[in-house]
């Protein structure tokens, strides 16, 4: 028997919005994915601008597109690549230049307070609410 492939997907990155994320940092959701909990976006990141102390509960990816990004394994800049194991923490993130990113989470990151409690979860499912009220309405 044979069975259909699931579509084919392309982003026409251009045609999409840049969502606010706030403290000086946008995104474009390329993709998400309720199955596996995947979730690809750019981030855009202004120079100064850095994302609060989180754990990866799902593997990252990166590619830098542009500028430079500061965090423990060092400092990517633009055709880096990067790989942030399950489980992995990082304690700080920051863009010293206006910096654009390419990633892909492989389930959630956890955003935590001073005392390791969590103050935000970025999922899937954030991402995808974020795309269709973006792609709903007018912005
Ligand atoms: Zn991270």
């Amino acid at each position: 028997m044979k069975t259909e492939n699931p579509p084919d997907i392309l982003c026409q990155t251009a045609k999409l919005p840049w969502i606010e994320f706030g403290a000086g940092i946008h995104y474009k959701v390329l993709r998400t994915s309720a199955e596996t909990g995947d979730w690809t976006v750019i981030f855009r990141c202004a120079k100064g601008s850095g994302f609060p102390p989180h754990y990866h509960h799902g593997a990252g990816e990166y590619l830098m597109l542009e500028g430079v990004m500061d965090y423990r394994a060092g400092k990517a800049v633009a055709g880096d690549y990067g790989y942030e194991p399950l489980g992995v923490y990082h304690e700080s993130t920051t863009f010293p230049e206006d910096s654009e990113l390419l990633f892909t989470n492989h389930g959630p990151v956890a955003f935590v307070n001073p005392d390791m409690s969590i103050s935000m979860i970025l999922d899937w499912k954030f991402f995808a609410e974020k795309q269709a009220e973006h792609a709903a309405g007018a912005a």
